[in-house]
């Protein structure tokens, strides 16, 4: 496995800015273990406030870890000392939600793609400029974009920009965190397109957070669904259409449209109420609250996740 993720966890202070005894801890990621296969992509799914971006910048230590482990093609990621993390920066990279924050709003489109160069030191200086060309060709952009600014682009070019700055230093593996959806719909689709090519291109390894189902099945291989900081099901993208087990998913997937007309739609299981606050989870299992099938030990016992077929696991007490 290229990437292993095991029992991560990330807790955040709230609160009491002035009196520390004030302060509360946020669960923000609680137990959360998976695997990707080199050249395959994991989809990361759920509302928002599952923790599924967390996972991502913690893994990239945007975050430092609470606890838990990451192996990347065998290096313990978490226990790398800086200047380790900053050589290994350039096989792995993230690409944010929202190219407007991501991109620096007063360096050209050249001077910021070919910036990881410079700080990785790859490759020739005199051949930096060329490279960008070359990036900026891959994702479609222009030779004469490299010098312009990124208030002079769309947002679907904005994020063509960043998806060029991260795959400049030639990683293996990239996160993206909600790529499209900070885009109009009718560029989401192009942006899309692009990344799954690029996947192909260039032997990428992806993990996709997105609360969108319908995203996730058009780019993943494999789905883990989150639900308040921890993983609630994880299979194989037919399994997990065809067969959602957890509550939760297949409350999730009766609202993602069919795309073709001939199928009945789904029966909606719209989830009530909201995703309760992290700063107190409930007890048991954490989506009894808003579970339709809640039983009377799910409000005090945690169920565990278990593989119930190959390659789908899921944790909730129907299965056990
Ligand atoms: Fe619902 Fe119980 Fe399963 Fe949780 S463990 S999803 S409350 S049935």
């Amino acid at each position: 496995m290229l990437i292993e993720v095991k029992n991560l966890r990330k807790e955040f202070a709230v609160g009491g800015i002035l009196f520390q005894a004030q302060r509360e801890t946020v669960k923000a990621v609680d137990g959360v273990s998976f695997s990707i296969k080199a050249g395959t992509s994991l989809g990361l799914v759920g509302e928002s406030g599952s923790g599924k971006t967390t996972v991502a910048k913690t893994m990239l230590r945007l975050h430092e870890p609470t606890a838990g482990e990451f192996h990347f093609d065998g290096q313990d990621v978490f226990a790398l000392p800086r200047v380790e993390m900053r050589k290994l920066r350039r096989r792995i990279q993230i690409v944010h939600q929202n190219p407007n924050a991501s991109l620096h709003p007063r360096m050209t489109v050249m001077a910021q793609i070919k910036r990881p160069l410079q700080i990785q030191g790859i490759g020739d200086r005199t051949t930096y400029e060329n490279q960008v060309l070359d990036m900026l060709n891959r994702v479609g952009l222009n030779p004469e974009h490299a010098r312009r600014f990124p208030h002079e682009f769309s947002g679907g070019q904005k994020q063509r920009i960043a998806v060029a700055r991260a795959l400049i230093t030639a990683p293996e593996f990239v996160a993206l965190d909600e790529p499209t959806s900070a885009l109009d719909v009718s560029v989401q689709a192009q942006v899309l397109q692009l990344l799954r090519r690029l996947r192909s291109e260039l032997e990428l390894t992806y993990l996709f957070v997105s609360h969108d189902l319908g995203v996730i099945r058009y780019m993943c291989d494999e789905v883990a669904v989150m639900y308040l900081g921890q993983l609630v099901e994880h299979a194989e993208k037919p399994k997990l259409f065809a067969n959602p087990l957890h509550p939760y998913t297949q409350s999730l997937l009766s609202v993602v449209p069919i795309p073709d007309p001939t199928m009945r739609h789904r029966d909606r299981k719209m989830l009530t109420g909201e995703i309760p606050s992290p700063k107190n989870p409930p007890s048991g299992c954490r989506f009894h609250t808003r579970c339709p099938h809640v039983m009377a030990h799910c409000k005090t016992d945690e169920p565990k996740m278990k593989e119930v077929e190959s390659g789908h696991r899921v944790a909730c007490h129907l299965y056990e």
